[in-house]
């Protein structure tokens, strides 16, 4: 099978991908869903004719001559509102937020008044009609308050409780299993033998599920061994993605692609022109999409940025497009070959904005603590020229979470 550039295989990736189910959730849990119906108001807000500062409710025709003495027949508080109306020459005491009491059509602030038992002495007038909120300034009822393909975040929430809206209609959360493959892998945590390695691509790989918005289902370390690889294939079954890492390759001990076949798995391609990340299979069966990852930890976590990150935000309504950004080197970089490259680089933000790369000198896909350490991928396009120190190249931020 001939290599398949990074877009090519994303497109096939993407094309495959079905939106998820939608859910009711609570208000108070809903943060960081992604919305699938819109948020609609359910009443106006403010919902009456509201005070916008703490003073006095008056008809402004009484201020027509200064110093003004009305008398004060009744208090309108907030969440607990003036019932009679505002006659001429009276005033009612008001606070912010509550409702103007009918009669009145100005508020004068206390700041310019002064109080002499049950009179107000009115010293400055505002012009009519100020300091009051009109009924809907904020919203109308039926106004469609937060767009569907959002990613709901504490303002949307704000807004959305102010309009009453108690359950909200979300994407249900893609269920992502994971297992890592390898004899020499252990869980951290427990004691490696001497030719042993603790797997990290499972904690990982796990946390950037959920950094996607997705649930996991951790099916943890698995053996290098067909049947023992078959069966966590069938367990994975229940979900919509499949992650698995290492044995994707065509060693000895490489089982998974004759695991996924075994189990019915349709593979649409095992090899891409990528570095870090060549072994990197696409397949499905019914509703399961299967993405077999590296595994080597930094290309693992790379191929899961580039493909898995994509597929999750599209089933869950989302369609971000991937978009490099452009920094200066600081080093020449030799021509490329013909896999587009991911270069582990530590990024500098200038005074006024402007962004340097320098990537690291090893780029050994095994180096967690140089991926860790980086600031953003540089991208090198296969058979991309030779770049000088200065030149201006394409960058891929790490996700939020990542
Ligand atoms: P493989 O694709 O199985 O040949 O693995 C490639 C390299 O990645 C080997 O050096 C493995 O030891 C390493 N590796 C595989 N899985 C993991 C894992 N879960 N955590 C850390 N390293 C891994
Ligand atoms: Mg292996």
């Amino acid at each position: 099978m001939a290599l398949l550039s990074v877009s090519e295989a994303m497109a096939r990736i993407l094309a495959t991908a079905r939106l998820t189910p939608i859910e009711t959730v609570a208000l108070a849990n809903s943060w960081g869903r992604i919305l699938a119906k819109p948020i609609v108001a359910r009443r106006d807000q403010p919902p009456f004719v509201a005070s916008a500062m703490d003073g006095y409710a008056v008809q402004h025709e009484d201020l027509a001559q200064l110093p003004a003495r009305l008398q004060v027949v009744g208090v309108s508080a907030a969440g607990r509102g003036f019932k009679g109306t505002l006659k001429a020459g009276n005033a009612i005491r008001i606070l912010t937020g509550a409702p103007l009491p009918r009669g009145a059509d100005t508020v004068v602030i206390q700041e310019n008044t002064e109080v002499e038992n049950d009179i107000v002495v009115v010293l400055e007038s505002p012009s009519q009609g100020r300091n009051i909120r009109a009924q809907g300034l904020d919203f109308e009822r039926g106004a469609e308050l937060v767009y569907p393909a959002t990613r709901l975040g504490a303002r949307d929430i704000g807004l959305a409780a102010s309009a009453n809206a108690a359950l909200i209609r979300v994407r249900k959360k893609p269920l992502v299993a994971v297992f890592s493959t390898g004899d020499e892998l252990v869980m951290p945590g427990s004691p490696p033998q001497a030719d042993q390695i603790t797997s990290s691509n499972g904690p990982a790989l796990c946390a950037f599920v959920r950094s996607c918005g997705a649930e996991v289902l951790d099916l943890g370390i698995i053996r290098d061994d067909l049947r023992a690889t078959m069966a966590a294939i069938k367990k994975a079954k229940r979900a919509d993605i499949l992650i698995t890492t290492g044995g994707a390759s065509v060693g000895d001990h490489d089982y998974v692609q004759e695991a996924l076949k075994k189990s019915g798995v349709k593979i649409y391609f095992w090899k891409i022109a990528m570095r870090p990340g060549k072994p990197f299979m696409f397949g499905t069966q019914a509703r399961l999409r299967v993405l077999g990852l590296p595994g080597n930890p930094v290309a693992a976590l790379v191929c899961a940025q580039l493909f898995l990150k994509p597929l999750i935000e599209k089933m869950l309504g989302l369609e971000l497009p991937v978009q490099p950004l452009l920094a200066r080197l600081t080093l020449d970089l030799p021509a490329n070959d013909q896999r587009q490259d991911y270069l582990r680089a530590s990024l500098h933000h200038a005074a006024d904005g402007a962004r340097s790369v320098t990537p690291f000198p090893k780029q050994d896909s095994s180096m967690q603590r140089v991926m860790r350490d980086a600031g953003c991928l540089v991208i090198r396009p296969p058979f991309a020229p030779e770049v000088k120190a200065g030149d201006l190249v394409e960058i891929l931020l790490f996700p939020e979470g990542a």
